[in-house]
């Protein structure tokens, strides 16, 4: 019988997963597969670990990966997927605003072969007129400046891989600066996608300001594109035909040299906005490359409940459970 992973990232959850495992309870005679539940709690301050265990005792099937402190979404993905030992893998929230009455339909999807499956996002309820309009913007920058890989606009942290993709992912992404929704789909392989629509929050609030994925955003350019870069060469190239245009017409012309003053600091500001985004944007490319270089880890597990054997940062006193 083949086995189905799901990995859920929970950060400050309390509200919600309560309401999740009754959601999840209700959908496991639709599962035809085998499963394990991976819950990733993310550093959560509340008492989303408490609530968590509960729940894994009732169910062995459900698993607790615990950090040390909050890593990020993208790094809790990672970690589930990390230690998922199904046939296929999905990745979804805890806030039920993924619908859990997909999974026998993505399940259809990895039978029928296919190895990346893209959840669409149709509509998304609690997201504002601005967060939409700045997805949508995002995914067209993107997609125009990567050579790389083209991105499904409105593809979300839903999705699920196969297997094979899930080892991929393991052993040969392991940038710090992550962006593992983008990685799903420039894998290649076999992929489809299927529509839903993100339900309101089930409880609780976002954790993405607009500063945030902002900042998210800009990251994931530079990850994917080295166009920004090259800007330098463009705005040499286009100032410096500037200059001799203006160099000719001033011999052309005779001009009195003094009445150009105005032009001059125009030229003066306008060259050195220039180099300074320039300047920024090279910046912005050595953060990512001193990250990397550092090579800390893209997570820290404090502990792993239900597994059932041993990592190699699993602590010698940890319970490890059998037979599940
Ligand atoms: N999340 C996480 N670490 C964080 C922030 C969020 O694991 O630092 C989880 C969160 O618990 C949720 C998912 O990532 O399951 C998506 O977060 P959220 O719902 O806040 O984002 P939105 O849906 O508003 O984009
Ligand atoms: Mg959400």
């Amino acid at each position: 019988m083949y086995k189905l992973s799901v990995v859920i990232s929970v950060y400050n959850e309390e509200a919600v997963l309560n309401k999740f495992f009754n959601a999840f309870d209700n959908i496991i005679p639709k599962i035809k597969w085998d499963y394990e539940l991976i819950f990733v709690d993310d550093g959560s301050k509340d008492q989303s670990l408490p609530i968590l265990s509960t729940y894994v005792n009732r169910n062995l099937k459900a698993k607790i990966v615990s950090f040390s402190r909050n890593f990020g979404h993208e790094a809790a993905m990672i970690a589930g997927i990390d230690c998922a030992t199904g046939d296929g893998i999905i990745c979804m929230d805890a806030d039920l605003q993924h619908p859990l009455e997909c999974i026998p339909e993505i399940i259809s999807k990895l039978e029928d072969g296919y190895e990346v499956i893209n959840m669409i996002r149709l509509s998304n309820k609690s997201a504002g007129f601005v967060k939409n309009l700045s997805s949508h913007a995002f995914y067209k920058v993107v997609n125009i400046l990567s050579s790389q890989a083209s991105f499904e606009e409105n593809a979300s942290d839903f999705f699920a891989i196969s297997k094979r993709v899930g080892d991929i992912l393991r052993n040969n992404y392991r940038e710090k600066n992550r962006f593992l929704r983008g990685y799903v789909q420039s894998v290649g392989f076999k992929k489809t996608n299927l529509t839903y629509n993100a339900a309101e929050r089930a409880g609780g609030s976002s954790h993405y300001s607009l500063r945030k994925l902002f900042r998210f955003s800009i990251s994931t350019i530079i990850l994917y594109s080295d166009f920004p870069l090259k800007l330098g060469v463009y705005a040499g190239v286009i100032s410096a035909t500037l200059g001799i245009i203006a160099l000719i017409y001033t011999w052309c012309t005779y001009s009195n040299a003094p009445s150009g003053y105005a032009t001059i600091v125009t030229l003066i500001c306008f060259l050195f906005s220039v180099l300074f985004v320039i300047i920024g944007i090279i910046g912005e490319y050595i953060a990512v490359l001193f990250s990397e270089l550092k090579d800390r880890p893209i997570y820290i597990v404090e502990k792993r409940v239900n597994f059932e054997h041993r990592f190699h940062d699993t602590p010698k006193n940890e319970r490890i459970v059998s037979g599940i």
